[in-house]
């Protein structure tokens, strides 16, 4: 619904009593055509896209929390499509052409603000790399361009180039279409959109286990009780080894902290996203003049939504190293989430051993960007029962046959 400014005044002047309800807060039903567990981005994205692409009308998805209240909600969204692998390009190209019209289809402003990232290149082997990712790149058509140093510097002028540095700027990469969008209008812009087509989102409807009939998944046991479906889609990010553990599998994934820290704010400093890989740190600069840094994962598994301070000097501090303008500049706040890291840093979009159950798990710390196609893939796949034309190899059944998909620009340190 639009608002004029009239309607904006006359809410403000009423005690905000007038405006209506963004999306429903409707009863469990007993029994729905689909369910999907966890209203993060990728649940709310795939409920959209069940109802939008394939008509289903009676569809839940079930949030032991608030939706978006997950990852979506801790992280430093980053979007971008410089992968290595061809599936894993054309898989996040599409994802950014899709994130180019979503303000648009969602009738909802989600603040993406395609601005551009700035790789620096420190190891002559990481240089090699991201020649080869170039030419692959190149192939597809992904704008990727290799700068010298003086060109990165021209782009980031923070940027302190110091030849006699421990580890100096070889070379850095320039990703044009990469960007940033605001996380929580990414989950409300899709509650919205997906409620408005009769998808009910469930908030404080905590999913316990998953009852099987069979070989086939049954349905849902909650705290609310018992929901029946014939289909249901794990999107719970680092608890999906547990719920798949109540259905009895395993997944290879591990679940670790990953930090992230705002400064104060400042004047605008910073038009692009840097990242600096060799020194497990990144950031940009905020629509309120924050910076947003991240830093690598904390070495150890764990479901605690907090960090450790190590990794927090440590990413501050090689930040410094190459920016040394900060220095001054004051942190303002700290957290974690709980990323499910999947052994080969390649996400599972995938069928389950239990027919009908599938899974959406493993984005480890990159999951924002891939929200809308990622969803778009999932509902394919709960529709249809068949794989979504881009999303092949992201089947769990490549680890059984050894064929596990490294992708070493998955941003980890673990590889
Ligand atoms: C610090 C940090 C920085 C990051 N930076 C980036 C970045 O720059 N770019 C990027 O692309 N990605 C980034 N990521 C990763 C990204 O946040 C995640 O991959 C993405 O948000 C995953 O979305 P999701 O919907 O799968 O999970 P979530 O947003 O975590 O949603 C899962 C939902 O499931 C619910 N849930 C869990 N268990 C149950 C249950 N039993 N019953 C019902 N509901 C349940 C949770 O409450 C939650 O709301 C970052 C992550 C972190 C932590």
């Amino acid at each position: 619904m639009r608002h004029s400014f009239l309607s904006i005044a006359r809410n403000a002047l009423s005690g905000h009593s007038g405006w209506p309800r963004a999306w429903r807060d409707p009863p469990l039903q007993p029994a729905y055509d689909a369910i999907v567990v966890g209203a993060g981005g990728h649940g709310l994205s795939t409920a959209y896209h069940l109802a939008r692409d394939h008509g289903m009308r009676r569809v839940a998805v079930l949030e032991k929390g608030w939706l978006g209240g997950g990852n979506t909600a801790r992280n430093t969204v980053t979007i971008r499509a410089n992968y290595l692998r061809e599936p894993s390009m054309r898989f996040y190209a599409e994802g950014i052409r899709m994130w180019e019209g979503l303000s648009r289809e969602l009738g909802y402003n989600v603040m993406y603000s395609q601005r551009g990232q700035v790789d620096l290149v420190q190891t002559w082997a990481k240089l090699r790399d991201v020649r080869r990712r170039q030419a692959s790149l190149r192939l597809l058509g992904v704008p990727f361009e290799i700068l010298s140093p003086a060109e990165a510097k021209a782009r980031v002028p923070l940027l302190e180039l110091d030849a006699q540095a421990r580890m100096p700027v070889l070379a850095a990469t320039w990703h044009p279409t990469a960007g940033v969008a605001r996380h929580d209008a990414v989950a409300w812009g899709y509650a919205r959109a997906a409620d408005a087509m009769g998808v009910d989102i469930v908030q404080d409807c905590e999913v316990t286990s998953i009852r099987r009939a069979g070989g086939g998944v049954a349905g849902v046991e909650t705290a609310r009780g018992f929901v029946a479906a014939p289909r249901v889609a794990l999107c719970v990010s680092a608890h999906a080894g547990v719920l798949a553990a109540t259905a009895g599998f395993r997944l290879p994934i591990e679940t670790v902290p990953l930090q992230a820290f705002v400064s104060e704010p400042l004047k605008p400093v910073l038009d692009t996203i840097v990242n600096i890989p060799h020194l497990a740190t990144y950031f940009s600069q905020s629509d309120k003049g924050e910076l947003v840094i991240g830093g690598g994962a904390d070495g150890y598994p764990s479901y605690a939504a907090r960090g450790s301070f190590h990794v927090v000097e440590d990413a501050i501090g090689a930040m410094l190293s190459l920016f040394p303008a900060l220095r001054r500049v004051r942190m303002l706040r700290q957290w974690a989430g709980s990323i499910d890291l999947c052994h080969d840093i390649t996400p599972i979009l995938s069928p389950s051993p239990v027919e009908g159950l599938h899974l959406s798990v493993g984005w480890g710390s990159g999951g924002f960007k891939a929200i809308p196609i990622g969803g778009k893939a999932l509902a394919h796949l709960v529709a249809t029962g068949a794989p979504h034309p881009l999303a092949g190899h992201l089947l769990l059944s490549r680890f059984a046959r050894g064929r596990p998909l490294f992708e070493t620009a998955g941003a980890s340190n673990r590889l």
